[in-house]
């Protein structure tokens, strides 16, 4: 059991620079995402002889880092996103961290990095939000937050090909406004059929940096053709859906189905889908993890079968999907139904009240960060 003890304890170093509070007052009004950063950050490292060790925070800045430094030849990087919500009565709580500490364990082990305990993870939250609290947005502005970002990295300075033996842990926070400024909006899709994500036995299912770089060429295709995202299938056969860059999807059907992706081992297990399979029962929805074809999306979509689609990830929540795009064609399922779906939206206010604490926690999902 010695990984789900408490090893670390994140030493607190307030910075000598803190914005002024009037500074900060102004870049909360309007944050936008991941380009404001708060007063800290948490750091924690390993090494092969002392295991994880200097766990502290500090003023956010720039890392001392060797060119070297093995991540940035051969990517061995992993990371995590969460958020930390403020509730009416002023207290801060996140939601299902526990999960998102065992997604990181899970990616570590396929990058061959070391694992951090779920409560090192957690108490690294702790530490960081409990000093830069101020930064988290007031409660009842509408879906603000404070973004959270812990990746661990390789560090050692080493162009040997091996497993890292210097690895550092860090967890870096960021405001975020509604991610949709302008209101709810569909997003339109391409399917990427030059450009897979992932691979049979690679990292599609670890969260990793390396999976994202390789979903830009891709996304790059979809914004050429005028979608706003790139919809990634299978790379064996060209032929099954798995998911977006950086979000899982769901297709509602006529006969109350909610469908996605069944986990290959080529997507990434979202802590978000794992909610809406779990919220789906008590909506009266009949959870589906299957393997679902790209024609069976198009051929479903003109007959009717499918009502409503939607993306889902910690940043974005929910995302109601619109038109389908591809080389040679295109498919809108909601025919002349609403732009945004009744299911969608029941479920997108669903998360959103639980994680706001406007509705029961009725899972046992928050846990309290300041
Ligand atoms: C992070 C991520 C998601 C969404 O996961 P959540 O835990 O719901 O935020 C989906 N797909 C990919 C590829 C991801 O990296």
């Amino acid at each position: 059991m010695t990984h789900t003890t408490t090893e670390l304890t994140f030493a607190v170093n307030p910075s000598d620079h803190p914005l002024a509070a009037a500074e900060r007052e102004r870049l909360l009004a309007d944050p936008g995402f991941g380009k404001v950063f708060t007063d800290h950050m948490a750091l924690a490292t390993w090494s092969s002889g002392q295991g994880w060790h200097d766990a502290q925070v500090r003023a956010f800045g720039p890392l001392s880092l060797s060119p070297a430094a093995a991540v940035l030849h051969y990517a061995q990087e992993v990371f995590e996103g969460l958020k930390a919500y403020r509730h009416d009565d002023g207290s801060i709580w996140s939601f299902r961290p526990e999960a998102n500490a065992q997604r990181l364990q899970r990616s570590c082990r396929r990058l061959a990095l070391p694992e951090l305990s779920v409560d090192d993870f957690v108490g690294s939250l702790k530490a960081l939000v409990g000093i830069d609290q101020a930064w988290v947005p007031a409660a009842g502005t509408g879906e603000t937050s404070l973004y959270l970002r812990p990746f661990m990295f390789a560090s050692e300075a080493f162009l040997g090909v091996r497993p890292a033996s210097v690895v550092t842990y860090a967890v870096i926070a960021s405001p975020a406004g509604a991610y949709f400024s302008g209101g709810l909006k569909p997003v339109t899709l391409w399917i990427s059929s030059n450009y897979a994500r992932a691979g049979e036995g690679g990292t599609g299912a670890a969260k990793c940096g390396g999976n994202y770089a390789s979903s830009l060429a891709g996304q790059l295709e979809g914004n050429q053709h005028g979608c706003d995202q790139a919809v990634f299938l299978d790379s064996a056969t060209h032929s099954y859906i798995e998911e977006l860059g950086g979000m899982n999807l769901f297709f509602v059907t006529r006969d109350g189905k909610l469908v996605t992706p069944e986990l290959t081992g080529t997507i990434l297990e979202g802590v978000t889908r794992s909610s809406i399979l779990e919220l789906a029962k008590e909506l009266g929805l009949e959870p589906q993890e299957r393997r679902i074809e790209i024609e069976e999306w198009k051929d479903s979509a003109r007959s009717g079968e499918i009502t409503e689609i939607f993306a889902c990830g910690t940043a974005a929540v929910v995302t109601p999907v619109g038109e389908l795009r591809w080389d040679g064609g295109s498919v809108d399922h909601r025919g002349d139904g609403p732009a945004i779906g009744e299911v969608t939206s029941t479920i997108r206010r669903g998360l959103l009240d639980i994680q706001y604490g406007r509705a029961e926690d009725t899972h046992g999902w928050l846990t309290r960060l300041a």
